[in-house]
């Protein structure tokens, strides 16, 4: 961070110009000299303390002139206005970073709510509302699916894995070859290749925060001899719906 310092010194009848980086919080000292004759010295001196209320505040340095001139030492105080607040604060605070919930609806402002999935793959009473679509050093995507009573999602199974958080209601979730009673926040993780459906408790809704990598691949649907191993156990076989 550099602040420009241009102070006029009638005393020694020049005009100085000086650029001082600000070393931030640290005592700052430059000395210049003039002509041939070492007995005109200028001292810049950033005190630390103002340099910390400056960095504070962002608005303005103080800094102190002491002018050596033929032995004789005088003083001035010079207040610098020079550095407006950093836009990079202002940018960080963009019109999206913040998104309001509303309980009522379980819905997030200005974000729409979409179908659960644009294919034609079985699923039942889903939407889908995608909070996070992969950003910064974040390549994942947070959405929340909400399934309606009687609804289930998609059983399926993939390369890429599901962390999924119960944001709302309660529910069963098949992982693998077992079927599990999941309750709000709860985390569940879908390790790869894993079939999984998520279905809501009997006549309540079941809301979930589901993370998923930005680069994933494709689900794939149970085949026929997909579906008789996992009807292999009971409480499967009567839990899937596909
Ligand atoms: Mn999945």
């Amino acid at each position: 961070m550099s602040t420009l310092v241009i102070s006029s010194s009638r005393l020694i009848g020049l005009d100085i110009a000086l650029i001082a980086c600000r070393p931030l919080g640290l005592f700052f000292k430059l000395s210049l000299s003039f002509g041939d004759s070492f007995s005109h010295r200028l001292y810049l001196v950033i005190f630390p303390l103002f340099s910390f209320l400056s960095f504070v505040g962002q608005r303005c340095h103080l800094g102190f002139i002491l002018l050596e001139s033929k032995r004789v030492l005088g003083g001035i105080l010079v207040l610098v206005n020079s550095v407006q607040r950093p836009t990079n604060l202002s940018q960080s605070i963009q019109e999206d970073t913040i998104r309001r919930f509303d309980p009522q609806t379980f819905t997030w402002e200005n974000t729409p709510t979409l179908p659960y999935k644009e294919d034609s793959s079985p699923f039942k009473a889903i939407t889908r509302q995608l909070l996070f679509s992969g950003g910064h050093d974040l390549p994942v995507e947070l959405r929340y699916f909400e399934i309606g009573p009687g609804g289930y999602s998609t059983l399926e199974r993939h390369e890429h894995a599901h962390v999924v958080v119960v944001a709302r209601g309660s529910g069963r979730v098949l992982i693998g070859s077992q079927v599990c009673n999941i309750d709000l926040n709860d985390l569940v993780q879908i390790p790869p290749m894993t079939w999984h459906q998520f279905q809501p408790a009997a006549d309540q809704t079941l809301g979930i925060l589901c993370i998923v990598s930005t680069n994933r691949d494709r689900p794939q649907r149970p085949d026929e001899a997909d579906l008789t191993a996992l009807c292999d156990e009971t409480e499967v076989a009567t839990f899937i719906k596909v």
